[in-house]
C-alpha cells in the first residue's frame, strides 16, 4: 500500500500544481492517472497549441507548460501511478481514504483531491464488426510502448496529429507502416504532413487514401484487415491495427463514488475549500462545479491552492496557519534542495 498525505486523482495541470502547493505546506502527494503520461487535456488534446491566458506567460505551448509544472514539482517528489484508472475510494474509520485502481494499486492518504478534468479519456472506436474481440490481440488504441511494434507489420488509421506523429515515429521501428485515412487531406501540423509524404516517397510509409478499414481478419489475433477504397475492397496482412480517432472524455468511475453530481461535474463548496459532500474528498479543476465556475487552467490552480490549505487544517487541527510568501520563506524541497531569493545586502553609508 502506497502511503501519502493527499491522493490526487488526475495528472492534468490542476493535479500537478496541487503537488507544489501541498509541498509548500510540507504535505506529500501521490498522483494517479488513467493516461500513460501527465498533462491531462494539454498533453492529450493540444500539446502543440499555444495558451495565451496563463498569468505571466504571454504565450506558452501546452506541452511546455506541462514540462514546466513537472519541473516545478520535482523538488516535492510526488509519486505517480500512470496508466491506471482510480476505480474506488474507501473511507476508513479514522477518516482517511484508500483509493484503488483498476490494476489493484492501492494508495492510502489523509485526503483525496479529485482533479479528474472531464473524466477518463476513452478512445473513439471505429465501427467494425467484432473489433472488441481483437482488443489487445492486435488492436491497440494507444501506443503505450513503441517497442511492442518493433519489426512488426502495423496499420494505423486516422487523419489527425496522433496518426501522423505515430506513423512517422514507428516508420523507424516497425517492419512496415501503412497509414489509412478516409480523406486525402490530413488535419495535422503541416510539417508532420510533409514528413509523412517524404517517408511515403522513400517507401517507408505505405499511404492508402481515401480509404477505410471495414473488417478484421484472424483466428485468435489480428492477422489482416479488409480495406475499402473508392468502392473496391481488398485485404492487407498485418500484425497490429492502431485506430487513432481521438479520445472522448467520460466521467467514468467518478460518478459512482457517492458524490453529488450536477451537469456531469462534482458539486463543491466554493465559498470555503472545494470540498465535496464527503468530508476529506475535494474536487478541483474542470471536474467540479459551483456557481460561476469557469473551466480554465488558472481557476484550477487557485482551487488547488485553497484545497491544500484545507487539507493542512485537517491534518493539523488547531495549528495556526501562517501564510508565507515564497520570495520571503524560500522553497525547501523534500529532496533536500533549497531555493531562496538573494538576501538584501545592508550597507552602511560612511
Ligand atoms: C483544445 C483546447 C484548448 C484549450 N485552451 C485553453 C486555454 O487557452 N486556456 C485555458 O485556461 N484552458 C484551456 N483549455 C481548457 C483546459 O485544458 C482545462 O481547463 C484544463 O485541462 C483542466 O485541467 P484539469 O487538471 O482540471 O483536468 P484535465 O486536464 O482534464 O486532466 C484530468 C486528468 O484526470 C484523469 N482522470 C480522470 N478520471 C480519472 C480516474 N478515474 N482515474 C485516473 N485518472 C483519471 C484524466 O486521464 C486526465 O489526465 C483548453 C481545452 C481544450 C480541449
Amino acid at each position: 500500500m502506497i502511503q501519502t498525505d493527499i491522493v490526487i486523482i488526475g495528472a492534468g495541470p490542476t493535479g500537478l500544481f496541487a503537488v507544489f502547493e501541498a509541498g509548500l505546506l510540507k504535505m506529500r502527494c501521490h498522483i494517479i492517472d488513467a493516461l500513460p503520461q501527465p498533462g491531462g487535456q494539454l498533453t492529450e488534446l493540444y500539446p502543440k497549441k499555444p495558451i495565451f491566458d496563463i498569468p505571466g506567460y504571454p504565450s506558452v505551448g501546452a506541452g511546455e507548460l506541462v514540462d514546466n509544472l513537472m519541473e516545478q514539482i520535482k523538488q516535492f517528489e510526488p509519486g505517480f501511478t500512470l496508466n491506471e484508472q482510480a476505480t474506488t475510494i474507501d473511507k476508513q474509520e479514522d477518516g482517511t481514504f484508500i483509493v484503488t485502481t483498476n490494476k489493484g494499486t492501492q494508495v492510502h492518504g489523509n485526503s483525496v483531491a479529485i482533479a479528474g478534468g472531464l473524466g477518463s479519456f476513452e478512445p473513439r472506436k471505429p465501427v467494425i464488426e467484432e473489433i472488441e474481440n481483437f482488443e489487445e490481440k492486435g488492436v491497440e488504441y494507444f501506443v503505450k510502448n513503441p517497442e511492442l511494434f518493433r519489426d512488426k507489420k502495423i496499420v494505423i488509421a486516422g487523419g489527425g496529429d496522433s496518426a501522423l506523429d505515430w506513423s512517422i515515429f514507428l516508420a523507424d521501428i516497425a517492419e512496415s507502416v501503412t497509414l489509412v485515412h478516409r480523406r486525402n487531406e490530413f488535419r495535422g501540423a503541416l510539417d508532420s504532413v510533409d514528413k509523412v509524404i517524404e517517408l511515403k516517397n522513400l517507401g517507408k510509409i505505405n499511404l492508402i487514401t481515401p480509404a477505410e478499414i471495414v473488417g478484421i481478419k484472424g483466428q485468435d489475433k489480428v492477422e489482416g484487415l479488409v480495406i475499402e477504397k473508392e468502392g473496391e475492397t481488398f485485404d492487407i496482412d498485418t500484425d497490429y491495427f492502431i485506430p487513432l480517432f481521438g479520445l472522448s472524455p467520460k466521467l467514468g468511475p467518478i460518478a459512482n463514488w457517492g458524490l453529488e453530481i450536477e451537469k456531469n461535474a462534482i458539486k463543491v463548496n466554493n465559498a470555503l475549500d472545494y470540498q465535496t459532500n464527503i468530508e476529506g474528498i475535494y474536487a478541483i479543476g474542470d471536474v467540479n462545479t459551483y456557481p460561476g465556475k469557469l473551466k480554465l487552467i488558472l481557476c484550477g490552480f487557485h482551487e488547488a491552492t485553497l484545497m491544500c490549505q484545507s487539507v493542512y487544517n485537517r491534518m493539523n487541527p488547531g495549528k495556526k496557519f501562517v501564510l508565507k510568501y515564497t520570495t520571503v520563506s524560500g522553497v525547501d524541497g523534500f529532496d533536500g534542495t533549497r531555493k531562496e531569493a538573494e538576501k538584501a545586502v545592508v550597507k552602511a553609508i560612511d
